[in-house]
């Protein structure tokens, strides 16, 4: 394809594209295709020669976009919004076409400087503390996820607390390397590296992390791949993880002889945006210096761009590392989940491994993105994330964002309106768990049925201990009519579940 097809192709894609987005919601939301429906609708190989560009379009209409399920939707109302817009879709584009790999400063300047600013401008936005921003010891980054955030914060809090076991215990260690290994900077030397990684693993069994039994299942995979011991605590009634359970847990850990070195709190749960006390936890962690807090506020973290939201992040000071992903509530698409730290040091000094054909001459006065997470590749994604600031502006943003949580209290007060049904979780933002007052199993009925009428699709969660429907503000433009629809569409079926079995 040369630039004259690509202009005329594009714009045939950019209508495509329109026509998709503006009336996505004309069909179904769910699709009814069964597992392994496109292999024989495909050809059994890549074609040996080019093929005509019509065809390929006809096949993405009729064959791929039937196991399609629409999260741009507006009847979607599972998962948390998976973020998307026209300026965020340009943004990408573009970052296509540039194409370049952003590992490094020189790699190319534009691709990391933005990065930079637009983590600082957005943390700003946020209100996080000075600290976190990049004139200061901290700074942000993108990362492809927040389990991506979760587990790069986890493996420097490791490599964090692995050194100061070293240090601490250098004479009675006959297997710990020389103390020369590490420089002024406490940063690995990496000549002695490879030893060194050999000989951290024997700190292991004795570190533990902590989380609620509330937090995303990413901070266990996190530990699983850190090959670290997990804690996992049981939360108050409103789904909170408090400061004293946490203190308990930390103190029998150390008069057990083990080394408590990560805790990852969650603003805004998946189950049902409930949030960690950090007032309370805060204190707890610093009783313990070594120990790194995480905050995962992936979804609701992106609220606090609204001032009046901001309660909900009370204790922030006390964190080392916070994320939170644009690319679920901030109109900006997959991937694009912002993690700041408080001292990039202690990020990066586990992550550098420094081989010539990577270094260039402005390393000691530049960022390299490529020692901040796990690959070395990485997409411009700062640009979509400037495209969405600046088109929206803070004051778009903080309107759809209020947009959605006025719609959640509406969809709320529907619900306790109706006698057969009750609101399981705190209402603040977004999300409304819910479930007929019955057994699980006819919430469960419940939600088969609704999801299976492809009028709306919603996915369940447990609060504590019971089966409860999910249901999430999810489309950018999203009005009271639409809350309505749903709240029609589930309390007809309810009707229907109620008159077949009844309470
Ligand atoms: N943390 C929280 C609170 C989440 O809600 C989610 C996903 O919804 C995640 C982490 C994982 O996000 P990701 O898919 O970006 O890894």
């Amino acid at each position: 394809m040369d630039a004259a097809e690509f202009k005329v192709r594009g714009q045939e894609m950019v209508e495509y594209i329109c026509n998709y987005l503006e009336d996505v919601g004309s069909r179904r939301v769910t699709s009814t295709v069964e597992p392994g429906y496109l292999r024989p609708l495909l050809p059994k190989e890549a074609p040996q020669e080019p093929e005509d560009w019509d065809q390929i379009l006809a096949d993405v209409d009729s064959k791929i976009m039937p196991g399609i399920t629409h999260w741009q939707h507006p009847r979607f109302h599972a998962y948390f919004p998976s973020g998307n817009s026209y300026p965020s879709i340009l943004g990408d584009m573009l970052s296509d076409a540039i194409g370049c790999i952003g590992f490094s400063w020189a790699a190319s300047p534009a691709c990391t400087e933005l990065e930079t600013i637009v983590t600082d401008w957005f943390g700003k936005a946020l209100g996080l503390p000075d600290d976190f921003l990049s004139q200061g010891s901290g700074g942000g980054v993108i990362q492809s996820s927040a389990s991506e955030c979760v587990l790069v914060s986890m493996l420097a809090a490791r490599a964090h607390a692995i050194r100061q076991l070293r240090r601490a215990e250098q004479p009675k260690s006959p297997a710990s390397p020389c103390p020369s290994d590490t420089d002024d900077d406490g940063l690995l030397d990496n000549e002695a590296a490879g030893e060194e990684t050999a000989t951290d693993s024997t700190y292991l069994p004795r570190l533990v992390a902590y989380c609620s039994r509330e937090s995303h299942s990413c901070v266990e995979k996190a530990a699983r791949i850190a090959l670290v011991r997990l804690r996992i605590l049981e939360p108050d009634e409103h789904s909170a993880l408090r400061g004293a359970t946490l203190a308990k847990a930390m103190e029998a850990d150390v008069r057990r002889g083990l080394v408590p070195f990560f805790v990852s709190t969650t603003l805004g749960t998946t189950s049902c945006c409930s949030f960690d006390n950090l007032t309370e936890i805060g204190p707890v962690v610093r009783r313990h210096p070594d120990v790194w807090l995480h905050v995962d506020g992936a979804y609701a973290g992106n609220g606090f761009i609204c001032p009046e939201l901001r309660v909900h992040m009370q204790g922030i000071q006390y964190a080392d590392s916070f994320n939170t992903n644009p690319n679920k509530w901030l109109l900006t698409s997959f991937d694009c989940s912002c993690l700041w730290v408080r001292d990039r040091l202690r990020l990066t000094s586990g992550l550098i491994v420094d081989p010539l054909y990577l270094q260039h001459s402005n390393m000691d006065e530049t960022i390299d993105y490529r020692h901040w997470g796990i690959p070395l590749s990485r997409r411009f994604r700062a640009l979509k994330l400037f495209f969405v600031l600046r088109r929206y502006g803070i004051a778009g943003l903080q309107r759809y964002v209020r947009n959605h949580i006025k719609l959640a209290k509406s969809f709320e007060a529907l619900v306790r309106d109706d006698h057969r049904f009750e609101v399981c979780n705190d209402v603040r933002l977004g999300l409304v768990c819910f479930r007929l007052r019955g057994p699980d199993r006819m919430n469960q009925q419940l939600l088969a049925a609704l999801n299976e009428s492809g009028k709306l699709h919603m996915i369940p969660s447990m609060v504590r201990g019971r089966y409860v429907i999910r249901f999430c503000v999810v489309a950018e433009h999203a009005t009271e009519a639409d809350i309505e629809h749903a709240w029609e569409v589930i309390s007809e079926h309810a009707t229907d579940l109620l008159d077949e079995v009844p309470l």
